[in-house]
């Protein structure tokens, strides 16, 4: 299956993991490689000439043994069979039509990924609603950055993750970081942070000691370790301590916000010595915290401070209100839409900011528009060539749409689908709570996987659809900053796997679909452009043909918006004005509230998730790489010595964590980076290890983000064999 040197071409693009999106070169294998290519770094303003492990091993995973070269078909044995194409398609042809003819056209649910280029996102939220006509559409991007886009779009107007160039940072005397590990997850952007350090003014917020809060104890930067699940508290009393001390911005807050008011009155009853008894976090740290944000800010006469989420603070069923009050701190201290200061949530997926812009989310059109929105429906319907009111109203967001699948109608609640096509997601690892997962699926009549490796999910398909990887394709990607970046082929695809592209326009010309389907990738991405045309994430302005040339120039890349070819982009887009219709920033007053899942007798201790620098997402792809596998083969439960010894748990013993959800099993390692009351496992691995068994599917109500990061559970050493 190992393609010949001869098909494989050099190539310019970018890393297929994360959404810093690292620039590398692939060039024919050399001796050296451990895949079909070799890859080499290149400059780039992100990575700065760096990889991370998961980078420049990326090669591996082209022709990984269990590649999936051919169609799959479940046969009578219930084993899956390889399959023609025509078989593949025409049964699913077949039992879709069965299904929606019984059942109507929102029987079948489409779940797509933030790893999918922006054609294939775009291309896949058209399908849904024009061929399958259905309204239940998500992403697994709800599961990562939903709660700081609901929070940006309602008090800035647009949720551009970093509305600023992430190499702004170096020029900062402060940045906060909370709920971020970047020295994990996104290695190279660290060396962003290193004038801030040396400046003794980085701040990370977050209840373990991660690698990134480690960077803080070389000079004089804060860690704050709050209790899990208060992050809030922490930001009302940072809040509180601004305006208590009088070290607002007045003329900002009088020029460039509303709200403050309200804003004002609702932290008034969290002072910092009320806030510990909440968040653990000394009041002496909160004050100090606070004095050194606002000395760093332009009105305390610093050069600039910034306030960065990440997936810690946000995967909470109050994640909304926690980004909405990190930007009322931001807008007290008068630092969004200042060159130099801000605020920004930190992409984690490759294309997660793609992928929320062209319309695979269940509320939104290309562009970035509501898709309840009459003259955004009228503008996608006239680029798609559909009537307006063909297109279906708003679907259910993922964990919703997740634990409805299969369920019959009752009194309350109309049936959920039968079928799901998903793209580019592991579901069965990646959702909260993913034992109901399994339930639900094993009730559907069809599950379609378009996969290139037997996923988790995959292997529990009726079809597997086998299709192109990053290095195989042509396309788009939008990184952490809204940077608009080319992905570019450099070998063809092993066997018959074929892109999504050419997938989803075969199924639509075999269901009959009036709408035509571009397969060409820069094709599809003229179409999107078209069809972003007026809404905020407008791509107007750029094709292929112009960010090939730009960076064969050596240009800056484009950051959206760039409404027309001659438009330069918007590195920085709310210098004059926040994209509301006043103009001014909203300040939105929120409160703080327990964990839905908290901690309790029979379930007295924290569990927190996250990630590890050799793993990616749910682990279907880097687990499959030999030389990041063997640095961190299975799922570890990280605990302090003191909860340990209470517990009769051994250092590398197995230990058994029971939630009200399920139980997972990992090898205890003894950490005193962690708060004693609370524990840790990674979320990247199948099997009894799966820390998603666990977790809660409580979900916050504005955004539907999962509780993710905390959840209630009891720990024994596993001693019944
Ligand atoms: Fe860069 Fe992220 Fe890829 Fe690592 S995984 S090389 S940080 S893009």
């Amino acid at each position: 299956q190992v393609a010949p040197v001869a098909d494989v071409t050099s190539a310019a693009t970018h890393c297929p993991y994360c959404a810093l999106q690292c620039a590398m070169v692939l060039n024919p294998a050399d001796p050296a490689a451990t895949g079909p290519v070799s890859v080499q770094p290149r400059q780039f303003p992100t990575n700065a000439g760096g990889l991370c492990q998961k980078g420049w091993t990326s090669s591996e995973l082209l022709r990984t043994p269990d590649r999936i070269t051919t169609p799959l078909l479940r046969g009578a044995d219930g084993q899956l069979h390889p399959a023609s194409w025509d078989q593949a398609l025409d049964t699913i042809v077949v039992r879709l039509a069965r299904l929606q003819a019984e059942s109507g056209p929102e029987t079948v649910a489409v779940f797509g990924g933030g790893g999918l280029t922006n054609e294939k996102a775009y291309t896949l939220g058209k399908f849904a609603r024009t061929v399958l006509r259905t309204p239940n559409i998500d992403y697994n991007g709800r599961f990562c950055m939903s709660s700081a886009a609901a929070a940006t779009n309602r008090a800035l107007g647009l949720d551009r993750g970093l509305p600023f160039p992430l190499t702004d940072l170096a020029g900062a005397d402060a940045v906060m970081l909370l709920g971020s590990n970047l020295a994990e997850t996104m290695p190279p952007s660290v060396q962003h942070l290193a004038p801030v350090r040396a400046r003794g003014g980085l701040v990370v917020m977050d209840p373990r000691r991660s690698r990134t809060a480690a960077l803080t104890e070389d000079r004089q930067g804060m860690h704050l370790q709050p209790v899990p699940g208060t992050d809030l508290a922490v930001l009302l009393a940072l809040t509180h301590i601004v305006i208590a001390e009088n070290l607002i911005d007045s003329v900002y807050l009088d020029e460039r916000t509303s709200g403050f008011e309200t804003v004002r009155r609702s932290v008034a009853a969290w002072w910092p010595e009320r806030a510990e008894t909440v968040c653990g976090v000394p009041a002496a740290q909160l004050r100090r915290v606070a004095r050194q944000l606002a000395a760093a800010s332009p009105a305390g006469g610093g050069r600039g401070a910034y306030l960065l989420t990440g997936r810690g603070v946000e995967q909470s069923s109050q994640g909304t209100a926690t980004v909405t009050a990190t930007i009322n701190l931001a807008l007290v201290l008068g630092l969004p839409g200042r060159i130099g200061s801000g605020y920004g949530a930190i992409t984690g997926q490759g294309n997660g900011q793609g992928g929320r812009e062209h319309g695979q989310k269940a509320d939104q059109l290309p562009g970035y528009r509501s898709i309840t929105d009459p003259a955004a429906r009228a503008h996608v319907a006239a680029v798609w060539g559909v009537a307006p009111e063909t297109i279906p109203g708003p679907g259910r967001p993922a964990v919703e749409l997740l634990s409805s699948l299969g369920r019959p109608a009752t009194a309350d609640q109309p049936a959920g689908p039968r079928a799901l096509f998903v793209h580019g997601a592991n579901v069965l690892v990646s959702a909260p709570n993913s034992g109901r997962v399994a339930g639900a699926l094993d009730r559907l009549d069809l599950l379609v996987v378009c996969d290139f490796v037997p996923s988790e999910t995959a292997s529990r398909a009726d079809v597997v659809l086998p299709v192109t990887q990053w290095a195989e394709e042509e396309g788009t990607m939008t990184s952490l900053e809204g940077r608009v970046i080319r992905r570019r082929q450099a070998l063809p695809a092993p066997g018959q796997a074929r892109s999504e592209l050419w997938i989803l326009a075969e199924l639509g010309r075999r269901l009959g679909a009036q709408v035509a389907f571009a397969t060409e990738p820069a094709d599809v991405f003229d179409e999107l452009a078209r069809a972003s045309a007026g809404g905020v994430a407008d791509y107007t302005g750029l094709s292929h043909a112009r960010l090939d040339d730009d960076e064969a120039a050596s240009g800056p890349g484009f950051y959206w918006p760039v409404p027309a070819a001659d438009h330069p982009g918007t590195p920085r887009p709310f210098q004059d004005r926040f994209a509301t219709p006043d103009g001014r920033a909203r300040m939105v007053a929120v409160n703080h509230h327990a964990p839905v899942d908290d901690v309790r007798p029979g379930a007295p201790i924290y569990l927190v998730t996250g990630r590890v620098l050799q793993h990616y997402q749910s682990g279907a792809q880097t687990r499959r790489v030999a030389d990041l596998n063997r640095i961190v083969p299975e799922p570890v439960v990280e605990l302090h010595p003191l909860l340990a010894s209470r517990l009769g748990i051994e250092n590398g013993a197995e230990v058994r964590l029971r939630s009200a959800r399920g139980e997972a099993v990992a090898r205890a390692r003894w950490s005193d980076d962690i708060r004693p009351d609370t524990v840790f496992m990674p979320f990247h691995f199948a099997g009894t290890g799966s820390v998603n068994l666990l977790t809660s599917d409580a979900t916050d109500p504005i955004s539907g983000m999962p509780e993710f990061k905390v959840c209630a559970v009891d720990l024994s050493p596993v001693t019944d064999g």
